[in-house]
């Protein structure tokens, strides 16, 4: 492989066929490179566009991020999924404008100190910012370096991640840094895809193991299968007799953490019994439907949905004192963040509610 120049291979079909005009690489800022970097890890560019639109409308700068309220964050993100990185960035914000005056720190180590930043992505806010010779690691650039050298093995174990380091190190250009790592992710997002990559379009298929191999689709390595477990929960739809739901916030730890969702019982309780203490004791609640159970898959577990329609003939509760709750109108929604499956219910439950109307 030593006669074939990698970089320059790379950078070469980047001048003439890379994507130029995506928003984050306008006005380049480690702010904006950053953010974009964040928004794409398991997600993709067409999704990202709005959502970083969105966000650069509304936080201009870094500044502006750490100074929001975490809801609005949270809102603003709603639908992109893996709320942890929304949580994520509102913290780092809050660090760079703390601990660093607003300016993110230049070297890759004090970056990815940062919350939500791991080594590839500090490496990318280097090099795309400042055009330093720092390599990338994210799943585009390994999976071309996988098919590329025909690696072997999961990029989840140690020792698959460190090769692939290695080799990325390896090849990472001293000069046109900003240029080769946009220029490698492109490569890995268009032409080295997942499934189909376009070899006969590709520059390193000259020199590419898994091309000449005739199975690009072998790498990288797949995790190994394990069953998820499968978890049941009620949902329960709270709306009062002015139409509006009952929400409550979840914990800023784990699953949808500091989103709002439905107050939610395990699946074998009697929901409209008093001791779930939702509601007061006076107060009677009927059950008004419940609808069919749906999954939804979270990367460690299932969980099954049953969503439970009930009744309140007031319009306040007790509870209301206790600010974890609000009552939220699904006519004039409030900007707040709120679990994808839930918001999905909303939608149906005003639909439904529209259509009562009408009958
Ligand atoms: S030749 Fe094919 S498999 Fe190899 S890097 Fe290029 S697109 Fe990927």
């Amino acid at each position: 492989m030593s006669s074939f120049d990698f970089p320059a291979a790379v950078l070469a079909w980047f001048h003439q066929h890379g994507r130029k005009n995506l928003p984050w690489q306008q006005d380049i800022n480690a702010y904006r490179v950053w953010l974009s970097e964040v928004m794409l890890q398991q997600t993709q560019v067409s999704t990202v566009i709005p959502y970083f639109q969105a966000f650069t409308d509304r936080f201009p700068t870094v500044a502006d991020l750490a100074d929001a309220p975490i809801d609005e964050v949270l809102h603003l993100w709603t639908g992109l999924g893996y709320y942890a990185r929304a949580r994520n960035l509102h913290a780092c914000a809050k660090r760079v404008v703390g601990d660093h005056g607003g300016d993110f720190p230049q070297s890759v180590e004090e970056l990815a100190s940062l919350p939500g930043i791991g080594r590839s992505t500090a490496g990318a806010i280097a090099s795309i910012s400042w055009n330093r010779p720092a390599p990338i690691l994210d799943g585009n650039v390994k999976r071309v370096l996988a098919r590329f050298y025909a690696i072997e093995g999961w990029p989840g174990q140690t020792a698959v991640a460190n090769k692939l380091w290695s080799l990325a190190e390896a090849n990472t250009p001293s000069e046109q840094n900003a240029n080769y790592t946009q220029a490698i992710m492109d490569l890995g997002a268009t032409v080295c895809t997942r499934s189909r990559p376009a070899c006969s379009a590709c520059p390193l298929e000259r020199r590419c193991r898994a091309r000449a191999q005739n199975n690009p689709e072998e790498y990288p390595g797949k995790k190994p299968k394990k069953t998820l477990p499968v978890k049941s929960v009620q949902m329960l739809m709270i709306q009062n007799s002015a139409g509006d739901i009952l929400l409550e916030q979840r914990p800023p730890q784990g699953i949808w953490g500091g989103l709002w969702s439905f107050p939610e019982l395990d699946s074998d309780a009697d929901p409209t019994a008093h001791q779930h203490l939702i509601w007061r004791h006076e107060d009677t609640v009927e059950l008004i439907e419940k609808w069919a159970s749906h999954r939804h898959t979270f990367s460690h577990y299932h969980l099954d949905i049953t969503p439970v329609l009930l009744q309140l003939p007031r319009e306040t509760l007790a509870i209301m004192a206790d600010d974890r709750f609000i009552w939220y109108n699904p006519r004039q929604p409030k900007s707040v963040g709120l679990a994808a499956p839930v918001k999905r219910l909303l939608k149906q439950l005003a639909e439904r509610d529209q259509q009562l109307t009408l009958v």
